[in-house]
């Protein structure tokens, strides 16, 4: 017993403490101009994150940072195996951390990196966003919300928001600060960067990964997966102003919500691979390759007219 809990507190150690800038005063924020040290950053704080690691990716960062001014990384994978002609490959929008306190959250999508980058078949386009909430993450000690103490999972601009999200806050939260859902909706500047690069990238599935429920959650259109890995699918239902909420059900995209057990431990490198597998294995049943949308068919002028000249060139001496 004493053994078991031993090694789980040096686990989370492990896992957890470098936590060198964070712990010593004022973390100071990033310039944002640097995916490469955003990584390290990362790095440098959560243990189950290399910095071989940060070489994996190559991290481009948001167009807008955080409250905080720091950077939100993104990291591209581009399909490379060829499609049929008139099809492109599906995109997959994979995300972490968009509550600060789920280590974990993050810290798998660096393992999921580095299957991506082995991998050289790659049916689908992959964009990574490892951490939607570094202030929260950085904040020592870390916090689910952002800087401004809002619950980005409940300031997205799903269709109610107006008038359930705030209510629904009091009632149902007891006004939980953990569960705040902000001023308005998308009042954010890491949701609103989000919601534009939605509609930028225009996935056709959005893998968000949070902590500790132990559950998958699903919502949008094709059947749900009946589990990743070792977690179980259980569908939780839609609160305002969530990311399944918005994308799953207003914008009708399928938001896969794995909860992992932990916030401050890994899963096994086992039950990583397990999650990974079976999230494959759905995407090639349910989504595959996408129509692809062809540019409109230019107007082509009429040949019978280019080869009959007209009346009066033929008149000409
Ligand atoms: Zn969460």
């Amino acid at each position: 017993m004493i053994l078991h809990y031993g090694r789980a507190i040096l686990i989370a150690c492990i896992l957890l403490l470098h936590l060198p800038a964070a712990h010593s005063g004022q973390a100071r924020p990033i310039p944002l101009a640097n995916g490469a040290q955003g990584c390290l950053t990362l790095a440098n704080l959560l243990g189950s994150i290399a910095v071989e690691d940060c070489a994996v990716v190559d991290f481009g960062i948001a167009g807008t940072g955080t409250v905080q001014h720091r950077p939100i990384l993104i990291g591209d994978f581009p399909a490379t195996r060829t499609p049929p002609v008139d099809k492109r490959p599906a995109r997959v929008l994979l995300l972490g951390g968009v509550h600060g306190d789920e280590y974990s959250a993050v810290s798998i999508q660096f393992r999921w990196a580095e299957r991506l980058a082995r991998d050289s078949s790659r049916r689908y386009e992959w964009r990574m966003i490892p951490c939607l909430n570094p202030d929260g993450l950085l904040a020592g000690p870390a916090t689910r919300t952002n800087a401004n103490g809002v619950d980005l999972n409940r300031n997205f601009p799903t269709l109610e928001w107006a008038t359930r999200a705030l209510p629904y806050w009091t009632e149902q939260t007891g006004r939980d600060p953990r569960r705040y859902p902000g001023p308005s909706a998308a009042s954010e500047p890491e949701v609103q960067w989000l919601v534009d690069e939605i509609e930028r990238f225009d996935p056709d599935v959005i893998v968000s990964v949070h902590a500790p429920l132990g559950i998958l959650d699903f919502d949008g259109p094709p059947p749900p997966p009946q589990q990743l890995g070792m977690l179980n699918l259980d569908r939780l239902g839609a609160y305002p102003g969530s990311l399944g909420n918005y994308a799953g059900r207003t914008l009708a995209i399928p938001v896969l919500t794995p909860e992992l057990q932990y916030a401050g431990i890994m899963p096994t490198n086992q039950q990583i691979a397990g999650m990974w597998d079976d999230l494959i294995e759905w995407l090639d049943e349910h989504i595959g390759e996408q129509d692809r949308v062809l540019p409109p068919r230019p107007v082509l002028p009429d040949w019978n007219l280019l080869l009959a000249p007209p009346e009066n060139l033929l008149l000409r001496p």
